[in-house]
């Protein structure tokens, strides 16, 4: 009998602390991590440099299309400090800017663009496993994983999460225009018609706004199955 690869998934809007509960979790497992939201933003990134913006016509569609199509991105170094390479260029900070963010969520409402990234995603962590985190992986990409997570907070406490971020990088930007951002982001994520962003079938639900990141973490490896894991 073949053991299906343990993989987590990792669903829930900006700020919830996917990302950093992602990490910790792939770290404390063993397992490869992905960063599903890399992907969108690289294609983001393209799409910003050949100059276009959040409204796109026909021609910038098929362009950011084309962009996900050939995409040449990957992932180095371990889980905590892991860089995202894009055609040989480390673009780990400029994935983070905020009209990156944004346009993030713009080329990932394009049903094209989903299915090639869902198709590498899959490629990438159906063998091995993982904690794989993003928007639809409990819906979509995985929906028979081990465990669905959906992590969530409340609004202004993701919102001075991602403040907090921006400013540790020392990218100036004041709190209401983050919160208003981030609002804006998730309303395109969770309404667009394909794969809006809601907790899958089975996912366990954690609200961590007034959890620490390491209570997060032992909140979820309780929730795994088999015996329990200690640190
Ligand atoms: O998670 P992160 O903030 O890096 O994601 C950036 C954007 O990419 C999200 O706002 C969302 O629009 C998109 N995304 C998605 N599906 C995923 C991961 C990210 O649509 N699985």
């Amino acid at each position: 009998m073949t053991r299906r690869p343990l993989l987590i998934a990792i669903d829930g809007p900006a700020g919830a602390g996917k990302s950093a509960t992602a990490r910790e979790l792939a770290v404390r497992l063993g397992l490869p991590y992905l960063d599903t939201g890399a992907m969108y933003r690289a294609v983001a990134l393209l799409a910003r440099r050949a100059g276009l913006g959040p409204e796109l016509d026909g021609e910038g569609r098929r362009a950011v299309v084309g962009f996900a199509e050939r995409l040449g991105v990957g992932f180095r170094g371990d889980p905590r400090a892991q860089r995202v390479i894009l055609d040989g260029e480390d673009v780990t900070e400029a994935l983070r800017a905020p009209e990156v963010s944004q346009m993030a969520s713009v080329v990932s409402a394009i049903p094209e663009v989903r299915r090639e990234m869902v198709r590498r995603q899959r490629e990438l962590a159906a063998r091995s496993g993982g904690v794989v985190e993003g928007r639809d992986i409990g819906t979509v990409v995985f929906p028979d994983a081990t465990l669905k997570v959906f992590l969530t907070a409340e609004p202004e406490m993701r919102a001075r999460r991602r403040f907090d971020e921006l400013a540790r990088r020392g990218v100036a930007a004041s709190w209401e225009d983050v919160l208003e951002e981030q609002r804006e982001r998730d309303r395109r994520d969770s309404t667009r018609p394909d794969s809006p962003m809601r907790p899958a079938e089975g996912a366990v639900i954690v609200d961590t706004s007034r959890l620490s990141l390491s209570e997060v973490v032992e909140a979820v490896v309780a929730l795994l199955p088999g015996p329990p894991r200690t640190p």
